[in-house]
């Protein structure tokens, strides 16, 4: 070995480009790699560079932190130095103690001293960088998965990634995300005004363990231009820009409610726009999108031909193939528009029938149509049309919302807050505001600011 390889840093003057400091972190022999694992440096090895090239920055940055007394706030008289505090700061792979100067009144009688920590100093010693992670990672895993994460991408285990850390950031989060939904968004958070604007209303249960009960329904929403669908492949459409929200709140769709119209007004409704409505035909998923009904010029509610068609496809499967030919005749008479025919097949087919559970099959689905008739179109007219009639089963859809966070681990329990206030995040992240506005939410939950 001819050579090492040093790692140091330098303090230096800007003015003059004097060096008035210089350490060497580390020295790291310069060897042949025999393998891939020798290039470079190993994933634990790289930490804990960051941490010490962290250290010698901190040090600098410490004695720079100006706590801004001028005199004792306590009597006025002149303060002395008085020795340093250690304080801890997390940044976002590494710990650290930061020397904060401590102060102490001349005056003898007073005795004021100031004990200085990187909390009191700047409100959190948690580096929002690492908070934005715990979130991230809070909102998609159970807590304790999070904190797993965390532990192998930072190589070992540090109390501040505690999934009971993470829980409690992630909530405070997900409570300001919500409170932040419930305000109407400014003119600059809106879309320019559209002519049209289809709004999907959708529900799912989130498993709960609540006495007596197995599980409670959230409602979630999206919100989408009709000219922001746009066509991947042959079978695949995404949606380029929405807004998507989701409440598990227990009251009365008030949240809900107030979440879809701030919903569609970023995406531009305005009291000109024609507004579709899309939803599965469950009342309160109809009852949040007639509430947009006196804030835009025309509202349609359709009811969903994605749901109508699994609906089908379940009694198909149900009565087996003998009735497969009635029902396809029934639903395409539904396709085109004639919804009181499909009613008389159905009530047909339901006479015809013996078996008691297959019988009850068919009045299920009679009934789901009949009680939403009101919400039944012509589809066929409307695809040739190129207008919508069915919703598009993005990321959004409030299945995979749920379940990619609150399905996966049976023994979970949600609190409907906690439920409601974690999956705030996921919106965001799918509506795509999580970048923009996760520093903001994230230090005020720090800081504990308004
Ligand atoms: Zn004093």
């Amino acid at each position: 070995m001819d050579y090492e390889f040093r790692v140091i840093v330098e303090k230096v003057s800007v003015a003059s480009q004097e060096v008035v400091k210089r350490d060497t972190v580390k020295i790291y022999d310069i060897r042949p790699p025999k393998s891939i694992l020798d290039l470079g440096l190993r994933h634990a090895e790289q930490i804990s560079l960051l941490t010490k090239v962290q250290n010698a920055l901190l040090a600098e940055q410490s004695a720079l932190i100006d706590l801004g007394y001028d005199a004792c706030p306590n009597c006025g008289q002149k303060l002395k130095k008085n020795g340093f505090m250690q304080s801890n700061f997390h940044a976002v792979f590494s710990d650290h103690q930061l020397r904060i100067q401590k102060h102490r009144c001349n005056n003898p009688d007073c005795n004021w001293q100031s004990t200085p920590t990187t909390t009191t100093v700047f409100g959190t010693d948690i580096h929002p960088d690492l908070a934005k992670l715990q979130c991230e990672q809070g909102s998609l895993f159970s807590y304790r998965e999070a904190q797993t994460n965390l532990e192998k991408v930072n190589c070992s285990v540090r109390s501040v990634n505690n999934h009971t850390r993470i829980q409690s950031l992630t909530n405070q989060v997900g409570s300001r995300l919500s409170q932040d939904t419930l305000r109407e968004p400014s003119p600059q958070d809106c879309a320019t005004p559209a002519t049209d604007l289809i709004v999907q209303v959708d529900g799912g249960h989130i498993p709960v363990k609540e006495k007596g009960k197995r599980s409670f329904e959230a409602l979630s929403a999206i919100a989408y231009q009709p000219d922001n669908i746009e066509q991947i492949d042959k079978h695949h459409r995404q949606i380029t820009k929405k807004t998507c929200v989701i409440s598990g709140m227990d009251d009365e769709l008030e949240t809900i409610k107030t979440f879809v119209l701030n919903a569609a007004r970023k995406q531009g409704m305005t009291e000109l726009t024609r507004v579709t409505g899309l939803a599965d035909g469950a009342s309160n998923c109809w009852s949040v999108l007639l509430s947009l009904k006196p804030h835009c010029q025309e509202l349609e509610c359709i009811l969903d031909w994605f749901h109508i068609g699994k609906k089908f496809e379940n009694v198909k499967n149900a009565l087996g193939e003998g009735f497969g030919k009635s029902l396809e005749s029934a639903k395409w008479t539904l396709w085109h528009g004639e919804a009181e025919e499909t009613l008389t097949k159905l009530k047909l087919l339901q006479d015809n029938i013996t078996d008691d559970a297959k019988k009850s099959k068919i009045k299920g689905l009679h009934d789901y149509l009949k009680n939403n008739s009101a919400y039944l179109v012509n589809y066929d007219e409307r695809e040739s049309l190129g207008i919508t009639y069915t919703s598009q089963v993005a990321e959004s859809h409030i299945d995979s919302l749920i379940n990619a966070r609150h399905k996966r681990k049976r023994k979970m329990q949600w609190t409907r807050e906690g439920a409601h206030n974690v999956l705030q995040i996921r919106a965001k992240m799918v509506s795509q505001e999580w970048n923009d506005q996760w520093q903001d939410t994230v230090l005020e939950a720090l800081i504990g600011a308004p």
